[in-house]
């Protein structure tokens, strides 16, 4: 390369350079009239006055506009009609518009205490898992006891109507349990779930209450038993009752069918007489896998 041509490519370098510095300058200012605006409430949009609480980017206000006036009885007027800013006659419009409200600072407040008293409250690791550590819960009988136990209040709203007392295995299972199976097996009936009634938890004992029978999953803090699910309108869904009635008796067994999973034992109505009239989960985990029935 020649020295001219050298000197030629470095000048055009060192234009398109500060061109560059330039535009970058200048764009920002120009951005503006290119770029969308917002439209203010109380502006007529190819004559359709805006809603109140309207306050949109331009090309929405337009689409918002050329709806309504494909639903109205005048099509025409979109085409015919150009945006027009109307000012409303006695409008605070201005006044009142477009500014977010600070949030006060009692709001903030509050929210930060519930916060405080739900991480108060929590359990497992977990901030929808509310209740109190309980630690070690010992027993003279061998096979009993718990090496680091809780005792349960709620599970994501869902209150227990007896505080029960597991590990965080069975509680984290049953939160499982709760958010994938329960809630979505009751949906919006009677309001949504509110309470499970416990009828066992830990409990040293034998399984079935049988003497002599190995210990039961109850004995070692693995172990919850429902014997009915409290809707916000206050209605029960009952094992004993409803698991073969209509409706409710769909939603016990789906409620029941989605344990199989978060629990390594699912019991019910059909696995035998002593669980006619209520729900045995346990975390005990079997080579063979879960048992479901
Ligand atoms: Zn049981």
């Amino acid at each position: 390369m020649s020295a001219r041509r050298l000197a030629a490519t470095g000048l055009l370098v060192g234009l398109t350079l500060t061109a560059g510095a330039l535009l970058a300058q200048v764009a920002p200012r120009l951005a503006p009239d290119a770029s969308l605006r917002p439209v203010a409430r109380g502006q007529t949009v190819k004559g359709v006055v805006l809603p109140a609480e309207v306050f949109v980017q331009r090309d929405i206000a337009m689409e918002v506009a050329r709806q309504a006036l494909s639903r109205s009885r005048d099509p025409g007027r979109a085409e015919t009609l150009g945006i027009t800013r109307r000012v409303p006659e006695r409008s605070t419009a201005t006044a009142l518009s477009l500014r977010p409200k600070l949030r006060p600072a009692t709001v903030i407040q509050q929210a930060r205490a519930v916060e405080a008293r739900r991480r108060q409250g929590a359990v497992c690791g977990d901030l929808s898992i509310q209740g109190v550590e309980i630690g070690r819960v010992a027993s003279e009988t061998a096979g009993c006891g718990i090496d680091q136990a809780v005792r349960i209040q709620s599970i994501s709203g869902v209150t227990l109507s007896t505080h029960a007392v597991m590990d965080c295995t069975t509680a984290q299972a049953l939160k499982s349990w709760v958010d994938r199976g329960l809630v979505p097996a009751v949906k919006g009936y009677g309001g949504g779930v509110r309470e499970l009634r416990v009828v066992a938890h830990y409990a040293c004992r034998p399984r079935n209450n049988r003497k002599g029978a190995r210990i039961s999953e109850h004995g070692k803090g693995r172990a919850i038993d429902i014997a009915s699910i409290r809707l916000q309108d206050g209605k029960d869904l009952v094992v004993l009752e409803d698991w073969n009635d209509g409706r409710e008796g769909k939603i016990l067994h789906r409620a029941h069918a989605a344990a199989c999973g978060p629990f390594g034992t699912v019991l019910g109505p059909e696995a035998n007489a002593l669980h006619r009239d209520h729900f045995h989960f346990d975390t005990a985990r079997y080579r063979s896998g879960s048992y479901c029935r």
